[in-house]
């Protein structure tokens, strides 16, 4: 491995015991910004150029556009203005701050050379509708990482347009739709999936006017040929497969499991949330796989966890590659001359465009700058992964009890038998991990695992932070005999208590409203 590849594996140098992250405490009495607000407090007021200059008469400068009612802001300092967010951003949690084992997600560190990157004014302050002769450096880019992604998925067309993995599935199954069709194949209207898939798989297929058949995975967590081939028809499109999948496991039939649906007549979509598993180590393509989509911000370190822009971008086979989006992003080469060029004609069969532009370029550069760092030391990341995965597997196997026997692939996921007797559930547990300043791991997905908990470490944390965790987790086991009160009423440590989930999914509140009566 590269020396700056080693830099990222930092972690945390100074080790916490559970006790002490436990007394460490928040403080929670600080009032909002708007219980702060005092009539005629300023911030930062800009007088004129000199000393004595009148101040700006910002009446007289804007005419008419001057609002007659003041805007109803809080009145404020600066410092409390910047307290304020500074707050609110420690009060968050994030990988920049501590262990993130959200399985599932790939939280892995973000290294901050792609921020660096994605900064550069060439890139940042590009303007989308900027013609293809001005945004050579840019469309290179793409072009690139377009490469790159085909030859890690060993597929050889690629569109990088999907705004995230959601959006990838629902653009590859728009482009099986699309195959039927072209074939007058009419009658193909439903899509297999494994009940261990995550949610967006059944969605996107709903969304695309197809119809769900669910298939249950077998006794060792994976998905038999036999199984397959039994719901495997003429009027079925295509199966949606994650590999390796969810519950963290290599699906090891794969490529037998390709052969019977493309012998049906259909073809294979692989969800590719979990390539940071087998990056370098198996190509899709090369096991039968017909489209894929990546989550570049998990597999490929750009920061996500707060519904901030990703990409989801797909690779596709030789017979889906008419029905990518447009535009395609095109090499021309004329001697020592190269140039890029956005090509919308020449696609008639293409599904069309499924975002704005060009997908979320700056993502993209953040993605690109990671490929680039690791070159040639890509499968480097998986290694680490998986093998940080079975640690904790083979560390925490001793007190909870692993979902399926054998090796896992990047993330290990427990059931809760050791735990459930005891009157103590998975949401007990990942509660109180909060209280000792770690973000819980996945919860009761995959659906098919009683109450499970799904951890996975990634690459990036460095054995002592990997131990503190295992550390924390075998001592809230011990609570969980001794004292389960403390569990039940975890998080106490907390910003907030326990939420009501669902109404905050369903009813979120984001903006703070006060009466000015009131104040
Ligand atoms: C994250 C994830 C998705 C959805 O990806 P988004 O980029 O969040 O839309 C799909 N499948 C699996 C297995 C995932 O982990």
């Amino acid at each position: 491995m590269s020396e700056k590849s080693r830099q990222h594996q930092g972690g945390n140098d100074q080790m916490t015991g559970p006790r002490e992250r436990l007394s460490r405490g928040i403080q929670l009495e600080e009032p909002l910004i708007f219980e702060r607000s005092r009539p005629g407090r300023q911030g930062f007021v800009l007088q004129g150029s000199d000393w004595d200059v009148e101040p700006v008469d910002s009446k007289a400068e804007f005419g008419e556009l001057f609002r007659s009612e003041p805007a109803d802001l809080p009145e404020v300092t600066e410092p409390e203005v910047v307290r304020h967010f500074t707050r609110l951003s420690q009060w968050n949690y994030s990988i920049d701050t501590g262990f993130y084992p959200l399985g599932s997600c790939t939280m892995k560190y973000n290294p901050k050379i792609n921020e660096a990157m994605a900064r550069l004014p060439g890139f940042a302050n590009l303007h989308p509708y900027a013609p293809d002769q001005w945004c050579q450096g840019a469309l290179e880019l793409l072009w690139r990482l377009e490469r790159i992604l085909c030859a890690v998925s060993g597929l050889p067309a690629c569109s990088l347009q999907p705004a995230a993995g959601a959006q990838g599935e629902l653009t590859g199954l728009m482009c099986i739709h699309a195959y039927h069709d072209s074939r007058k194949d009419y009658g193909r209207r439903k899509i297999i999936v494994p009940d261990s898939a995550h949610g967006t798989n059944p969605a996107s297929a709903a969304f695309n006017g197809f119809s769900v058949v669910e298939i249950p995975s077998g006794p060792d967590g994976t998905l038999s040929p036999k199984a397959v081939a039994e719901a495997m028809d003429e009027t079925v499109a295509g199966l949606m497969i994650t590999n390796p999948n969810t519950l963290g496991i290599f699906e090891k039939e794969i490529a037998e499991i390709c052969k019977i649906v493309h012998d049906g007549g259909g073809k294979v979509y692989m969800d590719g949330a979990n390539m940071n598993a087998i990056l370098g180590k198996a190509r899709p393509g090369d096991f039968g796989i017909d489209v894929m989509h990546f989550n570049v911000h998990k597999t490929f370190s750009t920061p996500h966890g707060g519904g901030g822009p990703g990409g989801g971008p797909i690779c596709v086979s030789k017979d889906l590659e008419p029905y990518l989006p447009v535009p395609r992003i095109e090499r021309d080469v004329d001697g020592d001359t190269i140039t890029y060029r956005r090509e919308f004609d020449g696609h008639q069969a293409s599904v069309g465009k499924v975002k704005a532009f060009w997908g979320n370029f700056l993502v993209y550069v953040r993605a690109y700058t990671y490929l680039r760092e690791y070159g040639k030391d890509l499968p480097r990341i998986s290694e680490l992964a998986v093998l940080n995965a079975n640690y904790v597997r083979a560390k925490l196997g001793e007190t909870y009890s692993v979902a399926y026997p054998g090796r896992c692939m990047h993330e290990v996921v427990f059931n809760d038998s050791s735990f459930k007797d005891l009157g103590v559930s998975t949401l007990d547990v990942a509660k109180r991990l909060i209280d000792y300043g770690f973000h819980p791991p996945t919860i009761y997905f995959p659906l098919n695992v009683e109450g499970a908990l799904m951890i996975e470490p990634t690459e990036t944390e460095a054995l002592r932070a990997i131990d503190e965790f295992i550390e924390v987790m075998e001592m809230i086991h011990r609570e969980a005999e001794e004292t389960p009160e403390l569990l039940k009423e975890a998080p106490r440590n907390a910003f907030r208590r326990r939420l009501d989930e669902t109404q905050a999914a369903r009813k979120p509140v984001l903006t703070y409203r006060q009466s000015k009566e009131s104040r």
